[in-house]
Order: C-alpha cells, then structure tokens, then sequence
C-alpha cells in the first residue's frame, strides 16, 4: 500500500515525501486505483468505462484500460457536466461524493473564469504543500492574501476562487495552528473584498507586527509587488495610523474596520523608526524595503515563475538581499509539484511532481514543421505517456485526473522535464499552451513575447526607467495585420530609446513564421503603444470587479477582450513603429 500523508507526524513529512517519490511510478496507479474506486459509478466514467468490476481487475490493466477507454478532454467538453452540477443537479455525475463547492479558475490566462469542482480533498493537498515548508515555532507571517466574493450558483452550490474557498476552509486554521504561525491579518481582512483596503490593512498590521514576522508571502508574486507599489504612496498614512492607533478613513467595510481597529493601539516609537526608515529608503527608490523594515524575515515566498517572471526584477529590488524562495506548482484543478530546491533562483527552479495529489500523464510535445500554415498553434503531439516514462529535455502538456472529477483534462500548462527526483519527474514550467501572438503563418507563445520584452526592455536600463507591465494584442482589423505591445513604464525616457525598444521587439521575434511574414511584409511592422500611468491597475480593477481574486491575479498577456482594448487605447500616450525591416 502507498504511503499515507496522515499516518506521518510533521516531522517525518519529508520522509513521506522521500517514499512517494521512490515509489511514484507505483503509487501513480495506485492514486488512479482509488479514483475509479471511488467514481466507477458516475455517469462520467461509466459512459467511457461501462459497467466495470473494479475489484476484479488488477491495478495495471485498469490503468490500461482506463487510458485507453476515457479521451482526452478540455474545459469545454466538461462544461455541460459542471453546468448540470452547478444547476442543482446532485446524482452522481462526475463524483460519487456530492459537490458543494464549485471554484473559479483565475481565468486572466484564458481571458474568462471557469467553473471547476472543489472539494475538501482539494483544500487538504494545499495543506500539505503548506507543510513541506515549516517555520520557526510561534511567528507571524505578512500574507498578502485576498479573497473574492463567495456566490451561490442557480443550484445553490457555492461558488468563488480556490483561493477564497482556502482562505475559508478549516484547513487554513490547522495551517496555522500546526506551524504556530499566524497571519498578521484577521480574516475581516483577507475577505474584506477590496483588494486595496485590505492591502493597507495587511501592510499596517505586518508593521504592527514587524518584529515577528518570519517571512512574506503571496500566492503569486504579483501581489507582493502591487503591495508595495502600493506602499510608496501609503506609508506616510500607515505611519500616522501606527503612532496614533487610529485607523485611516479610506477604510470603510464596517467589518474590516472594526477587526483591525481592536489590534492598534498607539505606539509612537515604532511610528518614528519605521517613518525614519521610509525616508531614508524613499531616496534609495525603495530599495531593500523588505528586510528593513521587517528585520527578522527570513525570506519571500511566493510563486515567481511562467507568467510571474517579469516582476521578478521588481521583487527583488524590494527584498534586496533576502532570499526570495519560488513556491510550488498547482492551480485550481489540483495541486501539483513542489520546490524541492528552495535556494534555487526562480529562474533555475524545477517542480518535483507529488505522485498523490491527482494521477498524471503527459502528451509529448514537438515543434511544428516551421513552414506548415494549418497547424492551430505550435506543436505536434504525441500519445499521453505515464509519468514514469518522460524524457529529460522533453516538452509536455500536462493532463490531469483528479479526485474531484475531472477525467484525463488537459490542463493547457506547457513544462518541460528537467531531471528526476529519485522516480518522480522535476518540471520546468514553460507556458501556457494556448497560442497567443498569431496573425498567420507566425506563432508566438506567451514565452516567446516574455523573452522579446525582457530582452528589448533591457535597454531601459541605461536610463532610470522601467517596465511596470505589458501586454499584446494581434491586431487585424487593418490589412496587412501587425502586433501592438502595450507598456507602461515608470520613470522618464527619450523617444529615441522607446523607438529602439520597438525595433529591437520586432527583430527579436525568431519564429519562422513572423519572420517571413515581416520580410515580404504579410505581416506590418510591429507597434509598441506606452500606456500612461495606472492602466495596469485598470485592468486589474476590471478583473477584480468581474469576481476574479487579486491572490489570483495575472495579467494577460495577449488580449483581443475589447473592454481591455479599449482600456488600453484611450490610455494610450505614445505610438512607435518599428524600422526593423526597413
Ligand atoms: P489558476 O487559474 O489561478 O488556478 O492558476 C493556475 C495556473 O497558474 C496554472 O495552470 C499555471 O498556468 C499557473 N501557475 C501555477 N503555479 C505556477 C508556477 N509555480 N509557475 C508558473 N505558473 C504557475
């Protein structure tokens, strides 16, 4: 039998971890065993499987038999099932247990939210991710955490992000009880649902608590950043409100009010360092803030890679020195590897994938045929491999089956197989699937934009500006189509320099596609519009207002959305076109 997490004190959980991974071809058959045990009845699976004797039938030949007998699915096959669920249906459809919870994938990647089944299962293998990094006994942690609104749908199922369903469940508290590490802020706050009220709120109480707090942390590195963005402008309030035990009035949720009000009370010597702090730390741009002003820190933990990278620049500014820590793999639909090397740079970290949490395959994918036109994005694929039979070097697709019902769902996360760890893969994260940048025959990726951008951005660098954010649309309403990149940028710069940003875009693309298309000029020349000040935040604020979670949150990086076109537009300062190719 596999090794079970419950059976192990905290302690021994790297020892369970150890287990699992020696064992991970073994215990992948066996997880996908006790999912079929638990579903065989479900409309779902009895549609592909038939009336089945599980007990029957050896664990081998009913992976076999369950690889060869469920397709392959996405989002929008399952859409008519989790439909019926959140209508109120309750017959077994695709779990025998009922759901009660449905979650909203943070959908900014695909450009809108989807509805995926949650249960506690799901809440409890966050937990364990939580307990692979335990802290010193009795601290405090400065989580900027944020729930969205929890909705019941049409049937009465409760709806809102993993995240917020996390932030409420039972096991956030046993996280906390187990570590003996609290967060700086009551719940009022985290749920308050206004991401910049109950950014104050966590700011101010992680000041409040600065001398015992352990580390910072937020789901995805964008929150830590728009924090402390966010501190620039607000810290001389923060400090009024810490030396007074006052709370500012752009407080106004009663219930937030009210929570925090009770942890303050006046402390002028703490007022006056952290203010004298502030001031020395304005004219140094905010350099190293973190651990000046949260001295015992340890490290940031947050996740820094894929689509978090491009603020990764802007973190470690903030935290100067500390150790920034890349945190693990999963998403909504199930967690999925850990950081197995917290010392690693987020560039160099891989994710070794935790063979309990969901049954795994990969589709092998390879590069297109350079020249072929009808391909819909970049790869050719292979059939669906166990994880045990991944090669290093390889990129794959990941699919998922999880203990929530979802059935060979192909969660659209490109990685690429880094090494192994004992007899469990290490994952490189690459992309998003879904083709982003295409207009014909060229097709760029979400990583290939990333790479043009950091690299183009590069030469900024010689000036005191910098990029705050970016996205692109592929625009074709005008023949011949062309892409626009938006940016925004802090700081001042010389036309002449933005235009060689443009150029350098343009040029760096190395698709083959685009590259022809560019040259007989199928494709125009590439437009880098810079956005003023705050449009960023705009889109956020659509987003947020839409029900998305800022713990969630991630910019898109390409959008044909017309709501955020037309916030990028009107917001647009500067046009350039590229010289690139003449
Ligand atoms: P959500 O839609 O909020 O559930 O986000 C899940 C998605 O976020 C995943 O499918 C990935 O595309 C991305 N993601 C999650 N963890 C990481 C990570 N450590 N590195 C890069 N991307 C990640």
């Amino acid at each position: 039998m596999e090794p079970n997490i419950n059976d192990y004190q905290d302690y021994d959980i790297i020892r369970w971890f150890e287990e699992v991974a020696e064992n991970a071809s073994f215990i992948q058959t066996q997880t996908l065993r006790r999912i079929i045990e638990l579903n065989f009845n479900t409309e779902y699976l009895k549609k592909w499987l038939g009336d089945i004797k599980v007990q029957d039938i050896d664990s081998n030949a009913l992976e076999a038999l369950y690889t060869s007998s469920v397709p392959l699915v996405s989002h929008a096959d399952l859409e008519p099932y989790i439909q019926r669920i959140a209508d109120g249906d309750s017959s077994p459809i695709l779990t025998q247990e009922p759901i009660t919870l449905l979650s909203l994938s943070s959908g900014t990647t695909e450009g809108r939210q989807k509805y995926v089944p949650f249960t506690r299962h799901s809440a409890q293998t966050t937990l364990q991710i939580f307990r692979v990094y335990p802290t010193t006994a009795g601290g405090r942690i400065l989580e900027f955490i944020y729930s969205s609104k929890q909705f019941k749908t049409k049937g009465g199922l409760t709806a809102g992000t993993a995240t917020t369903h996390y932030y409420a469940s039972e096991e956030f508290k046993i996280k906390q009880k187990k570590t003996k590490t609290f967060t700086c802020s009551p719940k009022e706050v985290i749920s308050g649902g206004d991401y910049k009220q109950s950014t104050y709120c966590h700011l101010l109480l992680g000041l409040v608590f600065c001398d015992e707090v352990e580390f910072i942390t937020s789901t995805f590195a964008y929150s830590i950043v728009q924090a402390f963005t966010a501190f620039e402008e607000i810290w001389k309030d923060i400090c009024k409100d810490i030396k007074e035990g006052t709370l500012s009035s752009r407080i106004t949720i009663p219930s937030m009010r009210k929570a925090v009000t009770e942890l303050l009370s006046p402390n002028p010597s703490l007022a006056s360092r952290i203010e004298k702090k502030c001031r020395e730390l304005e004219a140094l741009d905010w350099f190293s803030v973190i651990p000046k002003l949260w001295p015992n820190a340890k490290y940031v933990y947050s996740i820094m890679t894929g689509s978090m990278q491009p603020y990764l620049r802007k973190l470690r500014h903030y935290a100067g020195n500390l150790p920034i820590v890349s945190a693990d793999y999963g998403s909504t639909e199930s967690w999925i590897g850990v950081n197995v090397d917290p010392s690693a740079p987020p560039e160099d970290v891989t994710f070794a994938v935790i063979p309990t949490f969901s049954y795994f395959e990969f589709i092998p994918l390879h590069r297109q045929n350079q020249d072929s036109s009808s391909a819909i994005d970049d790869f050719i694929e292979a059939e669906p491999l166990p994880l045990s039979q991944l090669k290093v070097g390889q990129e794959y697709e990941v699919v998922l089956t999880t203990f929530t019902g979802l059935y060979r769902y192909r969660l659209g996360d490109v990685v690429e197989v880094a090494g192994f760890y004992k007899g469990t893969p290490k994952l490189n994260f690459i992309c998003r699937r879904k083709l982003i940048l295409t207009v014909n025959i060229d097709k760029n990726t979400e990583k290939d934009l990333q790479v043009v951008v950091e690299r183009s951005s590069q030469l900024l660098g010689k000036t005191r500006a910098e990029l705050v954010d970016f996205t692109s649309h592929a625009d074709i309403a005008k023949q011949p189509g062309h892409y626009i990149i938006y940016w925004e940028i802090k700081g001042e710069v010389d036309e002449g320099v933005l235009g060689e940003c443009c150029r350098e875009m343009d040029a760096s693309f190395v698709d083959h596609g685009y590259v022809v298309s560019r040259r007989t000029n199928s494709i125009g020349p590439l437009e880098l519009c810079i956005v003023e000040r705050g449009t960023f935040k705009k889109i956020l604020d659509h987003f947020v207002g839409n029900g998305a979670a800022l713990s969630q949150f991630k910019t898109p990086r390409c959008t044909s959305n017309q709501v955020l076109l037309r916030i990028l537009n009107v917001c647009t300062i500067k046009r350039f076109l590229s010289t690139a190719y003449g």
